[in-house]
């Protein structure tokens, strides 16, 4: 069931750097998938390109909800669908964990919407999405006074304030210790199962990767090397 497919789809930066050869690949509905690879293969500007962040320069992404994302229309649409997490978090420092939720739900709501008094219902779906990620507690904290893991998670809160069908997770856990990345990466798989939410997540570790993914794609100099179940990679290694 394809929820998400790139055709033909490669990517060149200015300077003639092919960072990704032109390559065809449905992601499907609910399905959490891995991009695993090594620094420089290519994994980011794979999943930047998913939603245009990174514009393809060969072929096209194509959403199976809105067609080709071949005008700005579109490509709006697909965003206001698709939720990012970050390996550095980009949330905003000295405010607190609710109100990032909150400014990550408000960024898709037109401008004469945000002039207006924060509806409660707004306001209480923050506060689900952090009740979600086990952070109820500490709605009302400073992003600097939390652990990395605790910012991560709500990283992950604001990801679904934004009801996605759909998240994109850039290294998510490159800047945690081991025993932090498998809760984030465990509470970030349960939490897309549970909605049914379609994941694309780059990692560098095959560990995590065999652990937690439905299906790994791998990448090396700007090719799909691999892509099958985690259960294949391991006789194939
Ligand atoms: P990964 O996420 O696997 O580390 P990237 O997608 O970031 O890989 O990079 C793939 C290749 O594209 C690398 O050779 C990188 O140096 C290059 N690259 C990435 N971003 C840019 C850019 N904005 N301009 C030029 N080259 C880039
Ligand atoms: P290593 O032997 O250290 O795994 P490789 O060059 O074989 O180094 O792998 C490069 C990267 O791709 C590593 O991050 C590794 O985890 C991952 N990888 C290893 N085997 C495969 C495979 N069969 N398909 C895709 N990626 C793989």
């Amino acid at each position: 069931d394809m929820m998400l497919r790139i055709e033909d789809m490669g990517v060149t930066y200015p300077g003639n750097v092919l960072a990704l050869r032109p390559t065809t690949v449905d992601f499907n509905k609910g399905e959490f998938t891995v991009l695993l690879g090594l620094s420089g293969a290519g994994k980011s500007t794979l999943l930047r390109s998913l939603n245009h962040l990174v514009q393809p320069t060969a072929g096209k992404v194509v959403s199976a909800e809105f067609g080709d994302l071949d005008n700005r229309r579109t490509v709006r649409l697909h965003r206001s669908r698709t939720a990012m997490v970050f390996q550095h978090h980009q949330l905003i420092e000295r405010h607190t964990a609710l109100q990032n939720v909150l400014t990550g739900r408000l960024a898709y709501h037109s401008t004469w919407r945000s002039l207006l008094p924060m509806p409660r219902r707004d306001l209480e779906l923050a506060l689900h999405c952090l009740e979600r990620v086990g952070l109820a507690d500490k709605a009302l904290a400073r992003i600097d006074q939390l652990s990395g893991g605790q910012q991560q998670r709500v990283g992950i809160a604001r990801a679904l304030a934004q009801q996605p069908s759909m998240i994109l997770a850039d290294e998510p856990v490159a800047s945690l210790d081991p025993a932090t990345s498998e809760k984030v990466l465990g509470l970030l798989r349960d939490i897309c199962q549970e909605d049914g939410i379609t994941a694309v997540i780059s990692l560098h570790q095959l560990e995590y990767a065999q652990r937690f993914a439905d299906r790994i794609i791998g990448l090396a100099n700007a090719r799909i090397v691999f892509d099958a179940p985690p259960a294949d990679l391991k006789q194939h290694h």
